[in-house]
């Protein structure tokens, strides 16, 4: 028989664009992956659904697909992983198991109207002492106001309990194992869960008429979840471990002390610092979150997001033609000493953490007759780390504690000058990760430590392996310098309102 090390775990990483399958070795290599993606809908401006049956459906192949191209049976894989894009709810029907709407994704802006309501009625004090969230349409628990509110036969059957509903972990468990269940990452990110007591919360389930009884059952990130209905497999797994994707990310890079942080630069940038096992309110508007509970052991962090980051580099390439890829950003910006003066702020969007402006909008300052693109470009990638040391800075003011180096994953540390000016804007090493799916790795770990793949969170931290670190190298008074001009872009920015 094989020894249980000889074994792997499988982790499901469900993201906004796609759904993926990792199969990982007792080291934490890869042996396999397999990758599909799946509809976006929008029905009208600012709104964003999923097909739930899709998301499902394109989970479960690529499962069977990386299971197959890894060579193994199911039967040598000790537990499955989950970790998912947040926030997005999904409502099915207890009875035949199909979902009845298209799932409200994160990015859906469709509750906009019912936050401000909130807020008029001066429940934002209530519901962020009680989730560390804010009243934003981000959050699950104003979408499925908005779905009771608009549709009146769904709103009878949920106080009948004919409907169940939940975030995309659930909706995957619930295919998996036929049980309502969720994860305390996940439902800390709904509005509705009350993040001290750890349970629905019936005060802010009833302000947004949600019936608690058609919540799931709350569990640690790392736990029994059930196993593996027949048939899916050729036997049934158990699934042993649940993060929403930031966490997960924490976990994978092993940030398990407080004080230690994370940040991911994707499209956005996704930051998060642990902060041990209390809740620490944050003064400098950032959220605050439960970063897994395990071995009965809730910890917590503190978060914040940056809208624009690698995607201001898919705006100079698209629509200014400044570069042809993302990759060539970063010659260009070393093709010149220093970005001359000039400073972008690229609120697109408008601005996340720590400003929380919707109505900022993009913007660029201190060109002169000499400026090319390079100094545009470099003042592009310059603006991801600053808008990241703002999270750092608050974060590192709310915690009271000094990082000592940052993790970094996603697609845009591939930038090695992005990483350099973010370790000397922000004066701390910035380390990278050998294995770049730190998500779905994070989610192998929670999954491996329920079942006794791996010991504890000692023999995990021993496995995360520096592929390249970047030591800061700015001196103090230029990096105050810096920050000072920038605070004073986004000030200007936050000004010009037409
Ligand atoms: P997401 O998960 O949000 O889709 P990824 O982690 O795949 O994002 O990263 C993609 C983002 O990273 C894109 O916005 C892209 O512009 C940016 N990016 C990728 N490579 C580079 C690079 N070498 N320099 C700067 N940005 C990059």
């Amino acid at each position: 028989m094989k020894k249980t090390t000889d074994k792997v775990i499988m982790s499901f990483d469900q993201g906004t664009t796609s759904s993926r399958t990792i199969i990982f070795d007792h080291e934490g290599n890869i042996l396999s992956q397999a990758q599909k993606e799946f509809p976006q809908y929008y029905p009208q401006p600012g709104w964003v659904e999923h097909d739930p049956e899709e998301i499902w459906n394109s989970q479960y192949e690529t499962a069977r697909d990386a299971l197959s191209l890894s060579g193994l049976s199911a039967t040598e894989v000790v537990a499955i992983g989950i970790t998912n894009q947040r926030e997005t709810i999904v409502v099915w029907d207890k009875q035949t198991g199909k979902a009845v709407t298209r799932a409200v994704v994160w990015q859906c802006r469709r509750s906009t109207g019912i936050c401000e309501e909130l807020v008029a009625n001066g429940l934002e004090t209530e519901f962020r002492n009680r989730t560390g969230l804010r009243l934003d349409p981000y959050f699950s628990g104003t979408k499925l106001s908005w779905l009771f509110r608009n549709n009146s036969a769904l709103r009878d059957r949920a106080e009948k309990g004919e409907i169940l509903v939940g975030t995309i972990d659930s909706w995957l468990l619930w295919k998996l194992t036929g049980q309502h269940r969720t994860d305390i990452t996940n439902a800390s990110r709904t509005l509705l869960f009350n993040i001290t007591d750890e349970r629905w919360d019936p005060v802010l389930c009833s302000i947004l008429g949600i019936p608690i009884h058609i919540l799931p059952e709350v569990k640690q990130s790392s736990d029994d979840y059930g196993t593996t209905l027949s048939g899916l497999f050729d036997c049934s797994i158990p699934i042993t471990g649940v993060a929403g994707d930031q966490q997960a990310a924490l976990f994978g890079h092993g940030c398990f002390n407080p004080g230690t942080a994370k940040n991911t630069y994707g499209t956005g940038c996704f930051t998060l610092m642990n902060t041990g096992n209390h809740p620490v309110w944050s003064s400098n508007n950032l959220l605050t979150t439960v970063a897994w509970k395990i071995r009965g052991k809730t910890t917590y962090a503190l978060e914040g997001s940056v809208f624009i980051a690698g995607a201001v580099i898919q705006w100079l390439r698209d629509e200014l033609h400044m570069i042809q890829t993302s990759a060539e950003s970063e010659q260009l910006a070393l093709s010149v000493p220093d970005s001359a003066g000039v400073f972008l702020v690229p609120a697109f969007v408008g601005l996340g953490a720590p400003y929380w402006d919707p109505d900022v909008r993009g913007s660029l300052f201190g060109l002169t007759r000499g400026i090319g693109s390079a100094h545009i470009v470099r003042a592009a990638l310059e603006s991801i780390a600053y808008q990241s040391e703002d999270l750092l800075a608050a974060m590192c003011a709310d915690s009271g504690t000094c990082l000592e180096s940052l993790k970094a994953d996603g697609g845009a540390t591939a930038n090695a000058f992005l990483m350099q000016f973010q370790a000397n804007i922000s004066a701390i090493p910035v380390s990278l990760p050998e294995v770049v799916e730190i998500t779905a790795l994070g989610a192998a770990y929670l999954a491996g430590l329920h079942c006794g793949y791996w010991d504890n969170l000692d023999e995990i931290s021993r496995k995360w392996k520096e592929k390249k670190r970047f030591e800061p190298s700015m001196d103090k008074e230029e990096r105050v310098y810096r920050m000072k001009a920038w605070h004073k872009a986004v000030c200007s920015a936050k000004e010009f309102k037409v």
